[in-house]
């Protein structure tokens, strides 16, 4: 057990990581009392049915009202929404972070509401599965998972370390970074993977239309293994694309021109490029943990 590095805690969205972080602060005993509000009614009488917060409440403002820290655990394009209806009642000494996937949009949706007094400090745990909604949380989520924290240019030095240390007692490894790094790094290792499995997915389903066959049926191991990340919340990753837009189509053209080059060679039956282009990037994917 650690210390209490929070006494009120309040998440809004009560989704994936919201649980998990709701399940993984009663293990750790770093909370004296969780609330939490969700914009659906049946999400909030989940949530109360399963206890998965201590109280949960029926608005943001009332979860929020109150606490030392509040979680912005919504989708992306919701942040900046939220944060202006929980800004009239944060108590001064409050620290504000959210868990969003994109980083330079919700600072700048968020930053301006946060009243003075208050800390806001990003939060990103690289943690996650294709479920969602109240019931999909565990407590072990983030156990041995990075999470990046994106601390704005002003903020308190004391409170940057009080969420780290937050993060860490989940059970996460943090490392700040900036939030245009952020972005980018995270268009290249989550965000445009996962376009590129619904793609798959949806190219897969298309085939079906021309050969008048079942395709997705009969998915090999392979399939099912690159495409499992295509069964994640629309809402979620329609929201990351509309607001990381720039490094997405930044990583979107790098990855076309390399498939491009490899529609090339296997059009002109060149092997060499092929076998060194796998061989390159297979101790690339070993090295990976
Ligand atoms: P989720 O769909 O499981 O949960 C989202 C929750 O937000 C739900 O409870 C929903 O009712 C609530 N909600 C939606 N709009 C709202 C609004 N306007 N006001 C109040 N509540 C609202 O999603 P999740 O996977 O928990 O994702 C939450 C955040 O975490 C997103 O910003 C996402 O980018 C980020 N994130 C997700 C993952 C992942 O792999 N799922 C990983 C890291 C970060």
């Amino acid at each position: 057990m650690n210390d209490v590095i929070f006494d009120r805690v309040a998440l809004i969205g009560l989704g994936l990581i919201a649980g998990s972080m709701s399940l993984a602060m009663r293990r750790a005993g770093v909370a004296r009392e969780i609330t939490g509000y969700a914009r659906s009614q049946a999400t909030r009488d989940t949530a109360r049915e399963i206890g998965l917060v201590d109280r949960v409440c029926d608005s943001a403002a009332a979860a929020a009202e109150g606490a030392d820290l509040v979680v912005l655990a919504v989708p992306v394009g919701a942040m900046g929404a939220v944060a202006a209806e929980i800004a009239p009642v944060l108590k001064p000494g409050a620290v504000v972070t959210d868990v969003g996937s994109v980083k330079r949009s919700v600072l700048e949706a968020v930053l301006p509401q946060i009243p003075e007094g208050v800390q806001f400090v990003g939060s990103h745990p690289m943690a996650g599965t294709e479920h969602s909604g109240p019931r999909s949380g565990f407590a072990e989520l983030f156990d041995n998972r990075w999470c990046l924290i994106v601390p704005p240019e002003q903020a308190d030095e004391g409170e940057v370390r009080r969420l780290e240390a937050f993060w860490a007692a989940l059970g996460a490894t943090t490392e700040r970074m900036d939030p245009d790094h952020h972005d980018i790094v995270c268009a290249v290792v989550s965000h445009v993977p996962h376009l590129i499995a619904y793609t798959m997915v949806g190219v897969a389903d298309d085939l079906r239309r021309v050969t008048d066959q079942e395709v997705i049926k009969f998915s090999a191991a392979g399939f099912r293994d690159f495409t499992r990340i295509a069964a994640s919340d629309p809402t979620m990753w329609r929201d990351v694309f509309l607001t990381n837009k720039d490094a997405a189509l930044e990583i979107l053209g790098r990855f076309t021109e390399e498939l491009f080059a490899l529609q090339r060679a296997i059009r002109t039956g060149d092997g060499d490029t092929l076998h060194d282009y796998f061989t390159r990037t297979r101790a690339i994917r070993r090295g990976i943990i």
